[in-house]
């Protein structure tokens, strides 16, 4: 009977080891796999503790940030309601997470956008490429490229009040090409940032 005992012991340590064994070699593996490292133009992107991933692969620079500023174009609004991130006509913009497409139009100020919904949060991509290759309703994964980067002129826009001292109609309230991203949570903007 002791031997029973004695060979079921020795099991149940044997299987905590293999258990233990497992945690210390398999889980970092799975959780880096969660990490969903995307790699779009040479560019690995991490996803970060918060969980969100940058929107503009390689483009990082902040032009402007979020918060009270004075309006750089006729139109622009004092309180700046995202952030301004440097990227040229063109470039890829990617979901920063898992969502839902709710919004591809013109949005006044924010020019032709994009809105990414997820819970109780609406990321906004303004002042991007018209010829959206998503639309309203499709899922997204995160890294999938969403749009492009749009120009600084639109033309043919019914009700765009927004142009440049030429008198040229703008892609809403903007001096040349660039990513304005929005994060709401329940309807309140936040600063981008904090989430980075
Ligand atoms: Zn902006």
């Amino acid at each position: 009977m002791s031997s029973f005992f004695n060979s079921a012991k020795k099991t149940l340590i044997i299987f905590i080891i293999f258990i233990a064994f497992i945690c210390i070699f398999f889980i970092p593996f799975a959780s880096s796999a969660n990490v969903s490292n995307e790699n779009l133009n040479n560019e690995t992107i991490f996803l970060n503790p918060n969980g969100l991933i940058w929107p503009s692969p390689g483009y990082t620079k902040i032009n402007c940030p979020f918060g009270k500023r004075v309006a750089p174009t006729t139109g622009a609004s004092t309180y700046h309601k995202g952030i301004d991130i440097g990227a040229p006509e063109g470039s890829s913009l990617v979901a920063v997470c898992d969502g839902e497409i709710t919004f591809t139009d013109f949005l006044g100020g924010g020019g032709y956008t994009i809105t990414l919904s997820v819970a109780n949060m609406k990321i906004s991509y303004c002042h991007v490429n018209p010829n959206f290759i998503i639309k309203k309703g499709d899922m997204v994964k995160q890294g999938q490229i969403i749009g492009k980067v749009g120009p600084k002129y639109v033309y043919g826009v019914p009700g765009n009040k927004y142009a440049d001292s030429t008198g040229k109609p703008t892609n809403g309230a903007t001096t040349g090409p660039h990513l304005h991203l929005g994060i709401r949570v329940d309807n309140k903007y936040q600063n981008p940032l904090d989430y980075y």
